[in-house]
């Protein structure tokens, strides 16, 4: 695939930012802002439509709640989990896989008991049957 070149604004702190990322890094800025934005739409395509869906759920326990009932409730999706104690915070990993709307309910129920969560789908391209 080509590549295309577009003319962008962004604010001058990112700007600074992005800067100093690609100079530690050494890699060039269109490389890192075309790895961002792949994440992103790969992050957002995902809640667009329904489908079978891959990834992994990493959250912050904030609350100290306990993960049985969410475990066994969710036990179709839920393929996997790492459930660590660092210092004084709980933190779970759940690996997933199942209907995509399950996934996100899954997110859902997880941020209403005050866990801080992050999804990350691992499949490339949402399949559309
Ligand atoms: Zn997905
Ligand atoms: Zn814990």
């Amino acid at each position: 695939m080509g590549k295309k070149r577009f003319g962008i604004s962004i604010d001058s702190k990112i700007s600074a930012e992005l800067n100093n990322i690609a100079s530690s890094l050494n890699i060039n800025r269109s490389k890192i802002v075309e790895m961002a934005l792949q994440n992103y739409i790969t992050e957002y395509k995902h809640l667009l439509s329904r489908h079978s869906c891959r990834g992994i759920i990493i959250i912050k326990n904030v609350n100290n709640i306990s993960f049985d009932k969410i475990l066994e409730n969710y036990r179709n999706i839920i393929v996997n989990y790492i459930h660590s104690h660092m210092e004084d915070e709980c933190v779970c990993i759940m690996f997933v896989s199942g209907d995509s709307e399950h996934i996100n309910n899954l997110n859902k129920h997880l941020i209403t008991c005050g866990c801080l969560t992050r999804y990350i789908p691992t499949h490339q391209n949402q399949s559309s049957t």
